[in-house]
């Protein structure tokens, strides 16, 4: 491989999916913490995602605290912020939430797999889809406070089934960003989409994530050939890459963000896959102009 300047890669990249503290548990980092190593890496901006509460409040507080970066927060509709909760949605967006995550920890897709992996979750799980497969009442007024505040709408643990008839409906009503939530992470989840789904979303508009925490020894160990692989198959100018990271025992997220941009350039992807994965593709979900300052 040739000689590639990371440090160059990694400054103005964008990590849309990390778990700083603080948290019902323990972290690795907090999330002054997670900003101020973001920032000193020259990272262009942040996404705090919080399952225990809607991080955009903190988000505006460290943004106070931390210059020359971008922090935003997000909302992730698990029972901890009464699950399917349009209150909750519309007053994170109103303090600036940038990303609305469908059901993770909590959804019926995913309940069972987080269990089985240790965390202590109650409840049968959340799903977006009635008997019939339709989506439930609540999901139209949810919808409707993301197209309003032109959040992201990324889907979470969500079943495939969940994932088209949500994207189909928020495509009906002009919802324009939209985030498929790991779907490699087969772990997390009952039903994930196949390669065929993922390029017919991608198709659809929607950006396909990728994230470090899945390949990381200590986790999943997910070949990391095999994910460069899908995302030459998608299409780099389909997919966002984030790290997911934040726990205890894994990597800070900034060191997660280089390790897994070296990953992905020693498996065959390009720099400028990795710019428009990193940089350009999350800008343009943030809405931050790739050329513009930072301010
Ligand atoms: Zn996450």
């Amino acid at each position: 491989m040739d000689f590639i300047n990371i440090d160059h890669l990694l400054s103005g990249s964008i990590d849309m999916h990390m778990h700083p503290g603080p948290a019902a548990g323990p972290c690795r980092v907090d999330a002054i913490e997670a900003a101020r190593q973001a920032q000193q890496a020259g990272m262009k901006a942040i996404v705090l995602k919080s399952h225990s509460y809607t991080a955009a409040a903190v988000a505006i507080i460290v943004n106070k605290l931390v210059p020359d970066i971008h922090v935003f927060g997000s909302v992730c509709l698990d029972y901890e912020i009464g699950g399917l909760n349009f209150h909750a949605v519309e007053s994170a967006a109103m303090i600036g939430a940038k990303v609305a995550w469908m059901p993770t920890f909590s959804s019926t897709n995913s309940i069972n797999r987080m269990r089985a992996l240790g965390l202590p979750l109650e409840g049968e799980g959340i799903t977006l889809l009635d008997k019939t497969g339709s989506l439930v009442p609540e999901m139209e007024r949810i919808l409707s406070i993301i197209k309003k505040h032109d959040m992201v709408l990324a889907t979470g643990h969500i079943s495939p089934g969940e994932t088209f008839a949500v994207i189909k409906e928020a495509q009906r009503i002009g919802i324009k960003k939209i985030v498929i939530t790991h779907p490699t992470d087969k772990e997390f989840s009952e039903k994930i989409c196949s390669i065929g789904e993922l390029q017919q979303l991608a198709k659809m508009g929607a950006f396909i994530e990728f994230t470090l925490v899945g390949m990381l020894p200590n986790e999943f160990c997910h070949d990391p050939a095999q994910i460069a692989q899908t995302i030459k198959t998608i299409g780099a100018e389909h997919c966002i890459i984030s790290t997911d990271l934040g726990q205890p025992q894994n990597p800070l997220p900034v060191e997660g963000m280089r390790l897994f941009i070296a990953t992905l350039l020693h498996h065959g992807i390009t720099q400028q896959e990795v710019e428009l994965m990193a940089k350009i593709n999350p800008a343009i979900l943030l809405d931050l102009d790739k050329n513009s300052e930072i301010h």
